[in-house]
């Protein structure tokens, strides 16, 4: 099973179909971080490090875009997909010059609306494959890219959490 040596995050497959419910959770998670008024979202802690709000608003775009990833898996056999941009998106996206609350509410839409799409899968369309470019060219079920994308909100989580320390 892989597992991510920075926050231990295992991508334990079976438990693909409680992804909705981890995300969910993590998104809510991230929703009460952002809209705490009394916490500097905004600032970068290091010159090279995303601030809270930054992390916020690629974790919301993050979410759209696997959205819109296993939509395709359901359409087409086997698509390969285009990077998301997540460092070009940071100034394109103007990600640093949006309201936090904002953000929080986006965010946690861009949740549901994914979820929605994990929960309307069949057994048979977990096994959809894709092929993913993300730690490495390879072909991945519809289950890894949902357990993939809980350690995306976890791990974020884990980035905004040590900020906020
Ligand atoms: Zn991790």
């Amino acid at each position: 099973m892989d597992r991510c040596g920075e926050c231990g995050f295992e991508y334990d497959l079976p438990n693909a179909p409680n992804a909705p419910a981890l995300i969910t959770k993590g998104a809510a998670e991230f929703d009460a971080i952002l809209q705490d008024s009394g916490t500097d979202m905004r600032s970068r802690r290091e010159p090279t490090q995303w601030s809270p709000l930054e992390y916020g608003c690629h974790v919301r775009d993050m979410l759209l875009v696997q959205r819109e990833r296993v939509l395709a898996a359901r359409r087409r056999h086997r698509p390969s997909f285009d990077p998301m941009g997540r460092d070009e998106r940071v100034d394109h996206d103007g990600y640093a010059e949006q309201q936090p609350v904002d953000v929080a509410g986006q965010l946690t839409m861009a949740a549901q609306l994914f979820v929605n799409v994990l929960t309307r899968l069949s057994p048979e369309d977990w096994d959809r494959r894709v092929v993913y470019n993300y730690p490495r060219q390879a072909q991945r079920s519809l289950r890894w890219v949902a357990i993939h994308t809980v350690h995306e909100v976890n791990h974020h989580l884990l980035d905004v959490r040590r900020q906020l320390a």
